[in-house]
């Protein structure tokens, strides 16, 4: 297929390297130089604009922090409306809030073009080795058509139901992730503090019913998980900045339905005070640091 690609971050490359690499043709698109000579060496042509990659191409693919930049490139003059034929489907991979992605829907439905929600989770390695999980919002049309291009990206691409229900997946499960993490590192930071040794305490939660991903798989404490950042230094994974974004989407999606989130609202103020302390740029599993630091000098 011909595929637009548009914004080639830490996800969006990896993820735009697999595309080229089972022989589709892209068409590419940053704001970064660097971002698009790097795909242009693997065998991508550069555009000039977004509305210049969309041109003449059967997909657009964009993976863009936030929801106010995929409303720039796709509605600013030298956007992706400006240039796609209709009929051609828009996937946004970008973790953005519901609504929005609905709004997106609906413009992209008054130019003639599908919109599709597929938000991931799996991170940069996942985008890397081609094992993302795809969360898509679509109608069933829309959704059998885009499924073979993500299946090259992803090894789980599941239908979650119509425009925003992609976004609904990815905000709800970080949300929960955030309030898990949050909650193995105050058990570990009491356990530890209380005398037991961390490898045994995490032994018994990890076979008892405190376990979770948090706990067996990216323990927060440090010593306990080789792979885990917390064996680190918290280097590398995912971004306590990025958590707070992703609690922050849900925090509005909850407000909008009228729906209480206690323990989200607590644990993105934790995650709030992680960033005002300059470890913003630290894996999300650095909450920790909020038990075991006090007194610490800052
Ligand atoms: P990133 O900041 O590394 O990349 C974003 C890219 O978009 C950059 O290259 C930037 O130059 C480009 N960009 C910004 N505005 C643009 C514009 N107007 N036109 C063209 N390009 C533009 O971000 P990322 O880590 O690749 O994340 C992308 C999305 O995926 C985010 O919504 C994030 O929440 C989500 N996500 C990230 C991870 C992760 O582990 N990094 C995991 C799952 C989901």
């Amino acid at each position: 297929m011909k595929i637009a690609f548009i914004g080639l971050g830490n996800m969006g490359a990896p993820m735009a390297r697999n595309l080229l690499k089972n022989g589709h043709t892209l068409n590419v698109f940053d704001l970064s130089r660097d971002a698009v000579q790097s795909l242009v060496d693997a065998g991508a042509t550069a555009s000039a604009s977004p509305k210049a990659a969309a041109t003449g191409v059967e997909l657009v693919i964009t993976m863009l922090p936030a929801a106010a930049h995929v409303k720039s490139v796709l509605t600013a003059d030298d956007g992706v409306l400006a240039g796609i034929a209709r009929g051609v489907t828009i996937v946004d991979s970008s973790t953005i809030d519901p609504a929005s992605a609905q709004g997106f829907a609906k413009l992209a439905a008054e130019h003639g073009n599908p919109f599709v929600d597929a938000p991931v989770s799996g991170g940069t390695g996942g985008a890397a080795a081609g094992t993302l999980t795809f969360m898509v919002g679509a109608n069933a049309t829309a959704y059998e058509q885009v499924n073979p291009v993500l299946a090259v990206m992803g090894k789980n691409i599941v239908h979650c139901g119509d425009t925003g229900m992609g976004q609904v997946a990815k905000i709800c499960n970080n949300l929960l992730l955030g309030i898990t993490m949050a909650g193995v590192a105050e058990a570990m930071s009491l356990g530890a503090a209380l005398g037991i040794d961390p490898k045994v305490l995490a032994g018994i939660v990890n076979t008892s019913t405190g376990r979770c991903w948090s706990s067996d798989t990216y323990n927060p404490f440090p010593g306990i998980i080789e792979t885990a950042p917390s064996s680190r230094g918290y280097t590398g994974g995912f971004g306590t900045d990025l958590m707070l974004k992703d609690l922050g989407l849900a925090a509005d999606a909850a407000k909008s339905a009228k729906q209480p989130i206690y323990l989200g609202a607590l644990a993105q103020q934790l995650y709030q005070t992680m960033s005002q302390h300059g470890d913003g740029g630290l894996d999300f599993s650095a909450v920790i640091k909020l038990y075991r630091d006090v007194g610490a000098k800052r």
